[in-house]
């Protein structure tokens, strides 16, 4: 869907901010750059809707170059949600929500419509917000709108630079797990940057770890955690790698085993006390597991729930890259 071919940029005292940058983002893939300050993920997201021109090599979304398309047309197409989304103060909701469906004139109707199944989509009544002003909305509520007029003209391709940022750790959850759930039921592609390994844990369907403009590794969570490329990612992955080693007690997180679960052979289950390490690697070839205590199947885990459990542990220990 996009797909970078020896990318780089190079600001005017030389500083290469991205070098020969090569990755693809799949349709329909929630695509995490994460990297330390200044290792250049916001010009890596920045490049792909033409806001920071490049210097060298080609960027293409699906297969034409992005230098090809009317730059209209493709901002349009590429939703794009800040840290501090800037709302119009001026505007209502459903103004500001209207803004690019009205630029490519959509009737009222439409867009009327629009309004109303996207505040639907992230739980605030259209009857009550859709006539506010910005200013009468807390944080999180804003930065949901911001989301959701990212969203509104149906763009194939969302660019997302630290949206949560700048919110509290609950409202930041809370929005991690509506995007996750809406990113199900829309299944865009997602491009979004992050410095927080927590976040980008539980939101990648794939991670790319830069440093210095350039990409160190790309991988699946748990690709990152098992097999960290080199120190920098190991240092990175943090407490994540130290967490690897130890022993998770399964009974606590598993799903209770039922009768939609069908698990015949008690050969393949995973006994209740493993290590996190051992888990993955059955996790990497296996959707789920059945979880084994004396003999008994106690229930079943799979990715998801690792995932979940792995991403709280960090936020307990707080110690992950803020
Ligand atoms: P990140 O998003 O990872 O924090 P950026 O993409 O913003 O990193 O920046 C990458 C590098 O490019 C940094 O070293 C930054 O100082 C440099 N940079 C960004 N914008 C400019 C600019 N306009 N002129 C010169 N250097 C810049």
């Amino acid at each position: 869907m996009i797909r970078f071919e020896d990318v780089a940029k190079q600001y005017q005292d030389d500083t290469f901010a991205v070098k020969s940058l090569n990755l693809e983002v799949k349709k329909g893939e929630f695509f995490v750059l994460i990297g330390p300050s200044g290792s250049g993920k916001t010009t890596t997201l920045k490049m792909i809707n033409r806001l920071i021109p490049l210097t060298d090599g080609t960027i293409y979304i699906a297969d034409k170059r992005i230098s090809d398309y009317d730059i209209n047309e493709l901002r349009w197409n590429i939703g794009y949600v800040l840290q501090q989304i800037a709302l119009f103060p001026h505007m209502t909701i459903e103004e500001n929500i209207a803004v690019v469906p009205e630029l490519i004139k959509w009737d009222k109707e439409r867009i009327k419509n629009r309004v109303t199944e996207l505040l639907d989509m992230v739980g605030l009544d259209p009857s009550i917000y859709r006539k506010r002003k910005p200013k009468e909305l807390s944080g999180g509520e804003q930065q949901r709108i911001g989301v959701i007029r990212a969203l509104a003209a149906d763009p194939e391709i969302i660019l997302m630079d630290e949206p949560f940022s700048a919110l509290d750790p609950i409202t930041r959850e809370k929005l991690q797990d509506d995007i996750l759930a809406l990113q199900r039921k829309i299944n865009k592609t997602i491009v979004f940057v992050t410095h927080d390994m927590k976040e980008a844990l539980k939101l990648g369907d794939r991670i790319c770890v830069m440093k210095n403009g350039k990409m160190e590794q790309v991988g699946t969570p748990e690709e990152l955690l098992d097999q960290p490329a080199n120190d920098f990612i190991l240092n990175f992955v943090g407490e994540g790698k130290k967490l690897h080693n130890e022993r998770v007690k399964l009974e606590k997180i598993a799903k209770p085993y039922g009768d939609d679960i069908k698990i015949e052979n008690l050969a393949d289950s995973i006994p209740e006390t493993a290590t996190i390490k051992s888990i993955l690697e059955r996790l990497a070839t296996e959707e789920q597991l059945p979880v084994e205590k004396n003999g008994e199947i106690i229930g079943v885990i799979n990715r998801e729930i690792l995932i979940q459990y792995l991403s709280d542990q960090l936020n307990e220990r707080g110690q992950a890259h803020e």
